[in-house]
């Protein structure tokens, strides 16, 4: 898709065409993409955009990929699991005949949930299958007529359902929402839903996350950063019905999640919606604030740590720093040792524990806030006095 394609695609939620725009990149790599040996890896070029009729964020770009998911199966996110009792609950309350029931799940992000619900609701008919696989695994089989032919895992994902021989069909697709890229693939997952199928997906929280002031969440592979108004909107246009909940805690960042299922009642006060109701931040208006930030605070001659090469610290190399920024990446985990990144740091990749900081003038800590207090401390006690920053150039001690 060339770059005025894209320019005339229109919003995936209110379907109108008319965006900001905020350029990310010409050359960008997935932000999953670590290899074993310097072979270049597929760039494309990103930008972030804002609807002006619905406020919808998302990132464009010319990569096919249909579903980025990550880029290879060694790389693994955790997920929430504190709200899994609500959506049993949610399940529990359409009245299946439970012993009648399959569970599927469409990646390895819902097996935990999909014991859970095998566990709380006596099912024992549970598939464990990894559809959604890595990001290669996506990328479109024909383009020639621009019609949407299956995807082979998304073949395999369906003929797994439509083969269970039990009367009702639980199906799992923990965040698919936020990193479908295309539309036809979004509503090929959502008309799943029938009498008999019923849909559990969960995302974040996109709304709560960017009133909170912070952009860490951007990443290339994240097409989609929906408000729970705009998920409502579009579930109600494609006359699914719905039960959705935001959650949040101590230990969960803001989650949405629900069941889509046509056992639910009708979503009456969303099927008279024209549009999503409110407009949200812009993102674009919120990243060039971020770039400013950190543009005035890294002078000419300044040398910065990112420390965390997960997507967060390849993001703020890809998105944010200035291009003649003079930075390293940091990262201990063994998985990611002698691997490439899929940013070039013109200082390097090394790693956290017994490395010598204080060439530099300044280190971003891009790891969560538990595992930041634990590195600071020693950081400091090795005598480093530059500044400590976290993702969005604010201080952390
Ligand atoms: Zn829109």
């Amino acid at each position: 898709m060339s770059k005025n394609e894209l320019t005339m695609r229109p919003c995936i939620v209110c379907n109108n065409i008319g965006f900001n725009r905020l350029w990310l990149g010409k050359s960008l790599a997935d932000a999953s993409d670590f290899r074993d040996v310097v072979n270049p890896s597929a760039k494309f070029f990103y930008e972030l955009e804002t609807c002006k009729f619905c406020g919808h964020n998302s990132i464009q770009t010319d990569n096919p990929c249909l579903l980025p998911t990550r880029k290879h199966d060694f790389i693994k996110y955790g997920e929430p699991t504190e709200h899994y009792p609500k959506i049993s609950n949610i399940l529990g309350n359409l009245n299946l005949d439970f012993k009648d029931v399959s569970i599927h799940t469409f990646s390895y992000k819902d097996v935990q949930l999909a014991n859970f619900l095998a566990n709380s609701l006596s099912i024992s008919d549970i598939n464990l299958n990894d559809h959604a696989g890595c990001s290669d695994d996506w990328l479109p089989t024909d383009l020639a007529d621009n019609s949407f032919v299956d995807p082979q895992p998304l073949r395999g994902f369906f003929a797994e359902i439509n083969n269970s021989k039990k009367k009702n069909k639980i199906v799992l697709v923990t965040r698919f929402f936020d990193h479908v890229a295309s539309p036809e693939l979004l509503q090929k997952v959502t008309d799943v839903a029938s009498p008999t199928v019923h849909l559990v997906f969960d995302l974040n929280d996109y709304e709560r996350l960017s009133a909170r002031g912070t952009l860490e969440f951007i990443w290339n592979e994240r097409r989609n950063f929906f408000h729970k108004n705009h998920l409502e909107f579009i579930l109600g246009r494609k006359n699914q019905r719905f039960s959705m909940f935001p959650y949040e805690s101590s230990e969960v960042s803001p989650t949405l999640s629900g069941v889509i299922s046509h056992q639910l009642p009708k979503n009456d006060d969303v099927l008279k919606l024209t549009k999503p109701s409110h407009v949200g931040t812009d993102f674009c208006a919120q990243l060039t604030k971020l770039r400013n930030l950190w543009r005035g605070k890294l002078a000419k001659d300044h040398k910065l740590a990112i420390i965390g090469a997960s997507h967060k610290g390849i993001s703020l190399a890809q998105f944010v720093l200035d291009s003649q920024t003079l930075y390293a990446l940091h990262d201990d985990k063994e998985v990611l040792k002698d691997k490439v990144a899929p940013v070039l740091p013109p200082l390097g990749f090394h790693s956290v524990s017994g490395f010598d900081f204080r060439a530099y003038t300044h280190i971003a800590i891009t790891t969560t806030l538990l595992i930041a207090a634990k590195i600071i401390p020693k950081i400091r006690a090795s005598g480093y006095t530059g500044e400590i920053l976290d993702f969005d150039c604010k201080r952390l001690d």
